[in-house]
């Protein structure tokens, strides 16, 4: 009976590891959330991507961005950090001028897991004022480093956001040089995919050289590069219901 009982309470200790894991995978996972709806891609036959930058804005991070984008004639959209934008309104006003997107990526950017309603309230509110402030009224949010359980979805459904995700992201540690960084990206990507890439500060130079890589070889594909909210707008019209 005292053997059954160590069993039990390892099969107990078991399960609630295993709970654990199972909720901190479920909170990272791109394109699955418990509460509130989540965008990581859309429907579609039609050769149709969306690509978006997270973090920033920086100065030099929006200046090299810019004339690239604008060379392949592509429309993007910019997850930004509340803090970046305080300190940088104009870099995100010369986003916005140049005809591409805002949204909104946590004022302080930190694991969105465990922390209070009003935690989550404030770091959506102020970096919404901060996105109003230079002229966007933009309804998008992502969360950082892809996190979100309870407390955050239900925050985000509050302010009336839409959550976007990814389904192909960036990966700079295993793909250093930007050919291959590049390659790696275009290879996933798929009609309605959304693009994930991090070319804001110092340490992301691979993606800001891949970059032009990438819009050649997506345009050589025959994709139109977009933003979110045009890709959402694709999805509706193309979708039956
Ligand atoms: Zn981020």
């Amino acid at each position: 009976m005292g053997r059954k009982l160590v069993v039990g309470g390892g099969v107990g200790i078991v399960a609630v590891l295993a709970l654990l894991v199972g909720l901190n995978s479920l909170s990272k996972a791109p394109c699955l959330q418990l509460i509130g709806d989540l965008t990581c891609r859309v429907e579609t036959d039609d050769k149709i991507v969306a690509l978006t930058f997270d973090d920033g804005p920086t100065p030099q991070g929006v200046a090299a961005i810019l004339p690239i984008l604008d060379r392949y004639d592509a429309r993007a959209t910019f997850f930004l950090i509340g803090e970046d934008l305080k300190r940088h309104p104009q870099a995100a006003r010369q986003i916005l001028a140049a005809g591409h997107e805002l949204g909104n990526h946590t004022y302080s950017h930190q694991r969105n897991v465990g922390r209070s309603r009003a935690f989550y309230r404030g770091e959506l509110d102020s970096t919404g004022q901060l996105l109003r402030a230079v002229g966007s009224d933009s309804d998008l949010f992502r969360p950082p480093y892809g996190r979100k359980l309870a407390g955050l979805p239900l925050e985000v459904e509050r302010a009336g956001l839409k959550t976007i995700t990814w389904d192909v992201a960036d990966r700079a540690e295993e793909f250093p040089e930007p050919a291959d960084y590049a390659r790696d990206i275009v290879e996933r990507v798929r009609p309605g995919s959304i693009i994930l890439i991090h070319p804001m500060y110092r340490g992301n130079a691979t993606a800001r050289e891949a970059l032009p890589m990438i819009l050649a070889q997506l345009r050589d594909r025959g994709y139109d590069i977009v933003t979110v909210s045009e890709l959402l707008n694709h999805q509706s019209s193309a979708s039956p219901q």
